[in-house]
Protein backbone atom coordinates (compact mmCIF):
# COMPACT_ATOMS: atom_id res chain seq x y z
CA UNK A 1 0.00 0.00 0.00
CA UNK A 2 0.79 3.30 -0.54
CA UNK A 3 3.02 5.14 1.71
CA UNK A 4 1.41 8.44 1.40
CA UNK A 5 -2.13 6.94 1.71
CA UNK A 6 -3.93 10.11 3.13
CA UNK A 7 -7.16 9.83 5.57
CA UNK A 8 -9.74 11.26 3.69
CA UNK A 9 -10.78 7.37 3.60
CA UNK A 10 -13.73 8.83 6.40
CA UNK A 11 -15.92 9.79 3.57
CA UNK A 12 -15.84 6.57 2.03
CA UNK A 13 -18.78 4.76 3.65
CA UNK A 14 -20.41 7.90 3.39
CA UNK A 15 -20.31 8.79 0.07
CA UNK A 16 -20.66 5.09 -0.97
CA UNK A 17 -23.79 4.28 1.08
CA UNK A 18 -25.36 7.31 -0.27
CA UNK A 19 -24.51 5.81 -3.96
CA UNK A 20 -25.98 2.64 -2.93
CA UNK A 21 -29.32 4.36 -2.67
CA UNK A 22 -30.15 5.15 -6.03
CA UNK A 23 -27.55 2.64 -7.98
CA UNK A 24 -27.21 -0.39 -5.56
CA UNK A 25 -29.65 -3.82 -6.10
CA UNK A 26 -32.08 -3.35 -3.62
CA UNK A 27 -34.17 -6.54 -4.92
CA UNK A 28 -31.66 -9.23 -4.90
CA UNK A 29 -34.03 -12.43 -3.64
CA UNK A 30 -31.48 -13.12 -0.96
CA UNK A 31 -32.20 -9.98 0.93
CA UNK A 32 -35.70 -10.62 1.04
CA UNK A 33 -36.37 -11.73 3.41
CA UNK A 34 -32.52 -11.40 4.48
CA UNK A 35 -31.92 -14.26 7.06
CA UNK A 36 -28.89 -16.02 7.28
CA UNK A 37 -29.24 -19.40 5.89
CA UNK A 38 -30.61 -17.12 2.69
CA UNK A 39 -27.10 -14.64 3.02
CA UNK A 40 -25.24 -17.95 3.30
CA UNK A 41 -26.42 -20.12 0.55
CA UNK A 42 -26.33 -16.31 -1.29
CA UNK A 43 -22.62 -16.14 -0.77
CA UNK A 44 -21.92 -19.62 -2.10
CA UNK A 45 -23.57 -19.82 -5.22
CA UNK A 46 -21.93 -16.45 -5.83
CA UNK A 47 -18.66 -17.46 -5.30
CA UNK A 48 -16.80 -17.93 -9.23
CA UNK A 49 -20.64 -17.07 -10.75
CA UNK A 50 -22.34 -13.92 -11.41
CA UNK A 51 -25.71 -12.52 -9.63
CA UNK A 52 -27.78 -12.71 -13.11
CA UNK A 53 -27.06 -17.19 -13.39
CA UNK A 54 -27.61 -17.12 -9.27
CA UNK A 55 -31.12 -15.77 -8.99
CA UNK A 56 -32.77 -18.57 -10.94
CA UNK A 57 -30.87 -21.36 -9.06
CA UNK A 58 -31.27 -19.57 -5.43
CA UNK A 59 -35.12 -19.22 -5.85
CA UNK A 60 -35.66 -22.63 -6.99
CA UNK A 61 -32.95 -24.22 -3.60
CA UNK A 62 -34.81 -22.24 -1.35
CA UNK A 63 -38.47 -23.27 -2.73
CA UNK A 64 -36.98 -26.72 -1.94
CA UNK A 65 -34.78 -26.39 1.05
CA UNK A 66 -35.96 -22.91 2.87
CA UNK A 67 -33.83 -23.77 6.05
CA UNK A 68 -30.49 -25.27 7.48
CA UNK A 69 -32.75 -28.13 8.76
CA UNK A 70 -34.49 -29.08 5.33
CA UNK A 71 -30.96 -29.20 3.88
CA UNK A 72 -29.06 -30.80 6.14
CA UNK A 73 -31.70 -33.76 5.82
CA UNK A 74 -31.88 -34.05 2.45
CA UNK A 75 -30.37 -36.64 0.48
CA UNK A 76 -26.74 -35.15 -1.08
CA UNK A 77 -28.05 -36.26 -4.38
CA UNK A 78 -31.14 -33.90 -4.55
CA UNK A 79 -28.69 -31.24 -3.17
CA UNK A 80 -26.85 -31.73 -6.40
CA UNK A 81 -29.44 -32.30 -8.58
CA UNK A 82 -30.67 -28.68 -7.85
CA UNK A 83 -27.56 -26.99 -8.48
CA UNK A 84 -27.07 -29.09 -11.79
CA UNK A 85 -25.73 -25.85 -14.19
CA UNK A 86 -24.39 -23.69 -11.50
CA UNK A 87 -20.28 -25.97 -11.89
CA UNK A 88 -18.25 -26.09 -9.01
CA UNK A 89 -19.90 -28.88 -7.18
CA UNK A 90 -17.32 -29.33 -4.31
CA UNK A 91 -19.93 -25.85 -3.44
CA UNK A 92 -22.92 -28.16 -2.62
CA UNK A 93 -21.61 -30.48 -1.57
CA UNK A 94 -19.68 -28.11 1.20
CA UNK A 95 -22.95 -26.96 1.68
CA UNK A 96 -24.48 -29.81 2.19
CA UNK A 97 -22.11 -30.67 5.31
CA UNK A 98 -21.63 -27.71 6.63
CA UNK A 99 -25.70 -27.74 6.85
CA UNK A 100 -25.45 -30.81 8.78
CA UNK A 101 -22.72 -29.47 11.47
CA UNK A 102 -25.17 -26.62 12.03
CA UNK A 103 -27.63 -29.07 12.90
CA UNK A 104 -25.25 -30.89 14.97
CA UNK A 105 -23.00 -28.12 16.44
CA UNK A 106 -25.68 -25.00 16.49
CA UNK A 107 -29.16 -26.40 16.91
CA UNK A 108 -29.29 -25.86 13.21
CA UNK A 109 -28.51 -22.20 13.08
CA UNK A 110 -25.79 -20.13 11.12
CA UNK A 111 -23.56 -18.91 13.57
CA UNK A 112 -22.98 -15.75 13.92
CA UNK A 113 -19.36 -15.58 14.73
CA UNK A 114 -16.10 -15.77 12.71
CA UNK A 115 -14.41 -19.20 14.16
CA UNK A 116 -17.44 -21.06 14.40
CA UNK A 117 -17.79 -20.01 10.69
CA UNK A 118 -14.62 -20.81 9.40
CA UNK A 119 -14.82 -24.29 10.90
CA UNK A 120 -17.69 -24.97 8.72
CA UNK A 121 -16.94 -26.43 5.35
CA UNK A 122 -17.32 -23.54 2.33
CA UNK A 123 -16.89 -20.86 4.46
CA UNK A 124 -13.45 -18.94 4.20
CA UNK A 125 -12.59 -15.44 5.33
CA UNK A 126 -14.54 -13.00 2.83
CA UNK A 127 -17.89 -15.31 2.73
CA UNK A 128 -18.00 -15.28 6.57
CA UNK A 129 -17.59 -11.71 6.63
CA UNK A 130 -20.36 -11.42 4.58
CA UNK A 131 -22.52 -13.48 6.41
CA UNK A 132 -21.84 -11.54 9.77
CA UNK A 133 -22.33 -8.28 8.33
CA UNK A 134 -25.20 -9.31 5.75
CA UNK A 135 -26.90 -11.40 8.18
CA UNK A 136 -25.88 -10.02 11.69
CA UNK A 137 -25.41 -6.06 10.90
CA UNK A 138 -21.22 -6.90 12.28
CA UNK A 139 -18.45 -4.66 11.47
CA UNK A 140 -16.85 -7.31 9.40
CA UNK A 141 -14.77 -6.35 6.27
CA UNK A 142 -15.39 -8.72 2.69
CA UNK A 143 -12.14 -9.05 0.40
CA UNK A 144 -13.77 -11.42 -2.45
CA UNK A 145 -12.41 -10.98 -6.24
CA UNK A 146 -14.24 -7.58 -6.69
CA UNK A 147 -13.69 -6.05 -3.72
CA UNK A 148 -9.92 -6.57 -3.61
CA UNK A 149 -10.02 -4.86 -6.77
CA UNK A 150 -11.60 -1.42 -5.30
CA UNK A 151 -9.19 -1.99 -2.37
CA UNK A 152 -6.65 -2.29 -4.72
CA UNK A 153 -7.56 1.06 -6.64
CA UNK A 154 -8.22 2.47 -3.19
CA UNK A 155 -5.03 2.60 -2.25
CA UNK A 156 -2.82 2.93 -5.14
CA UNK A 157 -1.31 -0.82 -4.76
CA UNK A 158 0.75 -1.82 -7.70
CA UNK A 159 2.19 -4.99 -6.18
CA UNK A 160 -0.24 -8.39 -7.32
CA UNK A 161 -2.84 -8.55 -4.56
CA UNK A 162 -2.74 -12.54 -4.88
CA UNK A 163 0.78 -11.77 -2.44
CA UNK A 164 0.16 -12.83 1.51
CA UNK A 165 1.34 -9.67 2.26
CA UNK A 166 -0.40 -7.30 -0.01
CA UNK A 167 -3.73 -9.55 0.77
CA UNK A 168 -2.92 -8.80 4.79
CA UNK A 169 -2.56 -4.79 3.93
CA UNK A 170 -5.80 -4.87 1.52
CA UNK A 171 -7.82 -6.82 4.55
CA UNK A 172 -6.26 -3.84 7.25
CA UNK A 173 -7.52 -1.24 4.70
CA UNK A 174 -11.00 -2.83 4.42
CA UNK A 175 -11.70 -3.33 7.47
CA UNK A 176 -10.34 0.36 8.23
CA UNK A 177 -12.85 1.60 6.34
CA UNK A 178 -16.09 -0.06 7.99
CA UNK A 179 -18.67 2.38 8.98
CA UNK A 180 -20.60 1.48 12.60
CA UNK A 181 -23.73 1.74 10.87
CA UNK A 182 -25.68 0.12 8.08
CA UNK A 183 -23.18 -2.76 7.55
CA UNK A 184 -25.14 -5.14 5.48
CA UNK A 185 -26.21 -2.49 2.75
CA UNK A 186 -22.60 -1.18 3.06
CA UNK A 187 -21.45 -4.67 2.17
CA UNK A 188 -23.95 -4.76 -0.58
CA UNK A 189 -22.75 -1.67 -2.01
CA UNK A 190 -19.11 -2.56 -1.93
CA UNK A 191 -20.02 -5.56 -3.67
CA UNK A 192 -22.16 -3.57 -6.08
CA UNK A 193 -19.30 -0.87 -7.12
CA UNK A 194 -16.84 -3.75 -8.00
CA UNK A 195 -19.53 -5.44 -10.31
CA UNK A 196 -20.73 -2.44 -11.89
CA UNK A 197 -18.62 0.55 -11.82
CA UNK A 198 -14.99 -0.50 -11.23
CA UNK A 199 -14.49 -3.72 -13.13
CA UNK A 200 -11.75 -5.13 -14.35
CA UNK A 201 -11.37 -3.72 -17.67
CA UNK A 202 -12.40 -0.28 -18.23
CA UNK A 203 -14.03 0.86 -14.45
CA UNK A 204 -16.27 3.93 -15.30
CA UNK A 205 -14.29 6.33 -12.67
CA UNK A 206 -16.28 9.40 -13.70
CA UNK A 207 -19.53 7.44 -12.22
CA UNK A 208 -17.82 6.38 -8.86
CA UNK A 209 -18.63 7.78 -5.82
CA UNK A 210 -15.19 7.28 -4.38
CA UNK A 211 -13.10 8.58 -7.00
CA UNK A 212 -12.35 11.62 -4.15
CA UNK A 213 -10.17 8.84 -2.01
CA UNK A 214 -8.84 6.83 -4.98
CA UNK A 215 -5.25 6.73 -5.10
CA UNK A 216 -5.22 4.81 -8.47
CA UNK A 217 -7.22 7.14 -10.31
CA UNK A 218 -5.48 10.39 -8.65
CA UNK A 219 -2.03 8.49 -10.15
CA UNK A 220 -3.73 8.03 -13.70
CA UNK A 221 -2.62 4.06 -12.72
CA UNK A 222 -5.72 2.50 -13.15
CA UNK A 223 -5.18 0.23 -15.73
CA UNK A 224 -2.25 -1.07 -13.96
CA UNK A 225 -3.79 -2.06 -10.78
CA UNK A 226 -4.58 -4.93 -9.84
CA UNK A 227 -1.30 -5.73 -11.10
CA UNK A 228 -1.11 -9.49 -12.43
CA UNK A 229 0.27 -11.99 -11.60
CA UNK A 230 3.87 -12.13 -11.74
CA UNK A 231 5.50 -14.71 -14.01
CA UNK A 232 8.12 -17.46 -12.60
CA UNK A 233 11.58 -16.48 -13.25
CA UNK A 234 13.04 -18.96 -15.35
CA UNK A 235 16.83 -18.91 -17.16
CA UNK A 236 17.00 -17.33 -20.65
CA UNK A 237 18.96 -18.96 -23.40
CA UNK A 238 20.78 -17.24 -25.88
CA UNK A 239 21.20 -18.01 -29.47
CA UNK A 240 22.02 -17.11 -32.75
CA UNK A 241 19.96 -17.51 -35.76
CA UNK A 242 21.05 -17.29 -39.54
CA UNK A 243 18.34 -16.24 -42.02
CA UNK A 244 20.65 -17.43 -45.16
CA UNK A 245 20.15 -15.97 -48.61
CA UNK A 246 21.18 -18.04 -51.71
CA UNK A 247 21.30 -16.03 -54.91
CA UNK A 248 18.15 -17.17 -55.86
CA UNK A 249 16.74 -15.33 -52.65
CA UNK A 250 16.18 -18.49 -51.12
CA UNK A 251 16.90 -19.48 -47.48
CA UNK A 252 18.53 -22.07 -45.87
CA UNK A 253 16.05 -24.01 -43.02
CA UNK A 254 16.99 -27.28 -41.87
CA UNK A 255 15.42 -30.16 -39.66
CA UNK A 256 15.71 -30.31 -35.96
CA UNK A 257 16.65 -33.45 -34.37
CA UNK A 258 13.02 -35.10 -33.32
CA UNK A 259 13.87 -34.52 -29.79
CA UNK A 260 14.53 -31.67 -27.57
CA UNK A 261 12.17 -28.13 -28.22
CA UNK A 262 10.68 -28.31 -31.73
CA UNK A 263 11.87 -31.43 -32.46
CA UNK A 264 11.53 -32.41 -36.09
CA UNK A 265 10.57 -28.66 -37.40
CA UNK A 266 12.68 -26.87 -40.20
CA UNK A 267 14.27 -23.51 -38.41
CA UNK A 268 17.46 -21.91 -38.81
CA UNK A 269 20.74 -22.73 -38.42
CA UNK A 270 21.38 -21.78 -34.62
CA UNK A 271 23.95 -21.83 -32.55
CA UNK A 272 25.27 -20.83 -29.18
CA UNK A 273 28.05 -18.30 -30.41
CA UNK A 274 27.82 -16.48 -33.61
CA UNK A 275 31.28 -17.85 -34.50
CA UNK A 276 29.93 -21.26 -35.08
CA UNK A 277 27.66 -20.09 -37.36
CA UNK A 278 30.78 -17.94 -39.09
CA UNK A 279 32.95 -20.78 -39.20
CA UNK A 280 30.02 -23.41 -40.48
CA UNK A 281 29.45 -21.31 -43.32
CA UNK A 282 32.63 -19.54 -44.39
CA UNK A 283 31.56 -16.00 -43.85
CA UNK A 284 32.98 -13.26 -42.95
CA UNK A 285 31.62 -10.71 -39.87
CA UNK A 286 31.10 -8.14 -42.24
CA UNK A 287 28.55 -10.36 -44.58
CA UNK A 288 26.19 -10.19 -41.24
CA UNK A 289 23.45 -7.99 -40.57
CA UNK A 290 21.18 -7.85 -37.67
CA UNK A 291 17.77 -8.58 -38.87
CA UNK A 292 16.01 -8.88 -35.25
CA UNK A 293 15.78 -10.77 -32.20
CA UNK A 294 12.71 -13.63 -31.15
CA UNK A 295 12.09 -14.08 -27.52
CA UNK A 296 9.86 -17.14 -26.92
CA UNK A 297 8.49 -18.51 -23.52
CA UNK A 298 8.55 -22.23 -23.26
CA UNK A 299 7.79 -23.95 -19.54
CA UNK A 300 11.56 -24.07 -18.25
CA UNK A 301 13.08 -21.30 -19.62
CA UNK A 302 12.99 -18.28 -21.97
CA UNK A 303 14.79 -18.50 -25.52
CA UNK A 304 16.78 -15.49 -26.69
CA UNK A 305 17.50 -15.44 -30.42
CA UNK A 306 19.29 -12.98 -32.38
CA UNK A 307 18.59 -13.28 -36.26
CA UNK A 308 21.11 -12.19 -38.54
CA UNK A 309 20.92 -12.20 -42.51
CA UNK A 310 23.68 -12.81 -45.03
CA UNK A 311 23.64 -13.13 -48.28
CA UNK A 312 25.57 -15.73 -50.26
CA UNK A 313 27.84 -14.61 -53.42
CA UNK A 314 27.74 -16.95 -56.65
CA UNK A 315 31.17 -18.14 -55.74
CA UNK A 316 29.72 -19.01 -52.21
CA UNK A 317 27.17 -21.69 -53.39
CA UNK A 318 26.35 -24.23 -51.10
CA UNK A 319 25.91 -28.15 -51.19
CA UNK A 320 22.74 -28.87 -49.69
CA UNK A 321 23.08 -31.58 -46.31
CA UNK A 322 20.31 -34.19 -45.18
CA UNK A 323 18.87 -32.09 -43.11
CA UNK A 324 18.87 -29.14 -44.82
CA UNK A 325 16.93 -27.78 -47.67
CA UNK A 326 16.82 -24.13 -49.65
CA UNK A 327 13.34 -22.35 -49.99
CA UNK A 328 11.82 -19.28 -51.19
CA UNK A 329 10.30 -17.55 -47.77
CA UNK A 330 6.87 -18.32 -49.29
CA UNK A 331 7.23 -22.23 -50.05
CA UNK A 332 8.74 -22.05 -46.43
CA UNK A 333 5.71 -21.28 -44.96
CA UNK A 334 4.42 -24.03 -45.80
CA UNK A 335 6.54 -25.77 -43.73
CA UNK A 336 6.40 -27.36 -40.12
CA UNK A 337 8.09 -24.22 -38.72
CA UNK A 338 8.37 -23.11 -35.18
CA UNK A 339 5.87 -20.51 -34.21
CA UNK A 340 8.67 -17.29 -33.62
CA UNK A 341 10.05 -18.62 -37.02
CA UNK A 342 6.83 -18.31 -38.48
CA UNK A 343 5.99 -15.42 -37.45
CA UNK A 344 8.88 -13.67 -38.21
CA UNK A 345 8.83 -15.23 -42.08
CA UNK A 346 5.40 -13.60 -42.22
CA UNK A 347 6.49 -10.01 -42.14
CA UNK A 348 9.38 -10.71 -44.51
CA UNK A 349 9.20 -11.37 -48.34
FE1 LIG B 1 -12.44 2.10 -9.26
FE2 LIG B 1 -12.21 4.29 -10.78
FE3 LIG B 1 -13.64 4.33 -8.54
FE4 LIG B 1 -11.01 4.17 -8.40
S1 LIG B 1 -12.19 5.90 -9.24
S2 LIG B 1 -12.46 2.97 -7.20
S3 LIG B 1 -10.57 2.91 -10.18
S4 LIG B 1 -14.07 3.14 -10.40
Amino acid sequence: MSEDRAQPTAGFAADLLRWFERNGRHDLPWQHPRSAYRVWLSEVMLQQTQVVTVIGYFQRFVQRFPDVCSLAAANLDDVLALWSGLGYYSRARNLHAAARLMVERHGGAVPDNTPDLLALPGIGRSTAAAILAQAFGQRAAILDGNVRRVMARQTGETSWPGLPKVQERLWSFAESLLPHTRLADYTQALMDLGATVCTPRRPDCAACPVQGTCLAHARAQVPLIPASKPQRAVPTRERHWLLLRDEQDRILLERRPPSGIWGGLFALPEADELTVLLDRFGLQPQQLAPLTRIEHRFTHFKLLAQVWSAQLGDHQLLREAPQERWDSIVAARALGLPAPLRRMLAELD
